[in-house]
């Protein structure tokens, strides 16, 4: 417990960290980008323009990855809606089938009783789309990903076996993909602000630390399973909604194996 609280304080001051210099790279960033355009209005040859493309480009990837800092940094306060999370594994479904490669196949299982959670659409949506997209990095061949969600009545003694879940009525979401999967050391620091093992400029190590601090806003939590060269599974746990259209589905018990 006590190596969990150091590292959620390390995750914290890393944020914190980030922000400060997030911040700071912004005000280099903002005469770069102007003065670019006041050269660009100018007429150059047509080497200088290829050179200031260049300048342009980098600048402007640069713009982007301050941004996301900055939102990581700053958290995230969202709406409070009842959302019908299968509607929003659909609308999940649908981007990635249309914009990954055909050799990964997504496919959604739509719960038959409503799950509903409350909270942001948007930010939830974000959550999913960021699992999708590292799934789809971990099938560089192709392969599988399914998005799944049920409701699950979670007793103490399944939530005793996951770090910081409570016992209580959940939707549980699933994203599996049979990819390349994890080593134990990297699932251990894949929550980690900028912890990434992606080649330069492919990967910005903010994606699940993003993805916790959403859960974590919605009063929720996640773990995940992952084996090397079966693939990885995460599963989130959102505190449903209560509607009384909702049927709950008791979780078997031994169902959750050890770990996150
Ligand atoms: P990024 O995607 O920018 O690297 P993330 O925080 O989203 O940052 O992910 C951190 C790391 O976790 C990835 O670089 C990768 O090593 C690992 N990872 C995340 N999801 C998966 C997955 N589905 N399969 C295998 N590895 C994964």
């Amino acid at each position: 417990l006590e190596q969990q609280f150091l590292r959620s304080q390390r995750m914290e001051s890393i944020g914190t960290l980030a922000g400060g210099i997030a911040h700071d790279l912004n005000n280099v960033l903002a005469p770069i980008m102007m003065s670019i355009e006041l050269l660009k209005l100018q007429e150059q040859s047509a080497q200088k323009q290829d050179i200031l493309a260049t300048i342009e480009c980098s600048a402007s990837r640069g713009a982007d990855l301050v941004k996301q800092v900055l939102s990581f940094a700053r958290g995230v306060e969202g709406r409070q809606l009842a959302i019908q999370v299968g509607h929003l594994l659909k609308e999940v479904e649908k981007i990635t089938n249309e914009t990954f490669l055909k050799s990964i196949q997504v496919r959604c299982e739509i719960p038959a009783p409503l799950c509903v959670v409350q909270g942001d659409p948007t930010q939830i949506h974000q959550v999913l789309l960021n699992l999708c997209v590292n799934a789809r990095d971990a099938m560089p061949n192709g392969g599988q990903l399914k998005l799944s969600a049920r409701n699950l009545v979670m007793d103490s003694q399944c939530a005793s076996m996951i770090a910081g879940a409570s016992p209580g009525q959940y939707v549980h979401i699933q994203v599996a993909d049979n990819g390349t999967g994890m080593p134990p050391e990297v699932v251990d620091r894949i929550f980690e602000p900028f912890f990434t093992t992606k080649e330069l400029g492919k990967g910005t190590g903010l994606g699940l630390s993003s993805v916790l601090a959403i859960v974590k806003s919605h009063h929720g939590f996640l773990r995940v399973e992952s084996e090397l060269g079966k693939g990885t599974t995460f599963h989130i746990y959102l505190p449903a909604h209560m509607s009384e259209h909702a049927e709950i589905e008791a979780a078997q018990p031994g169902e959750l194996p050890r770990g996150n």
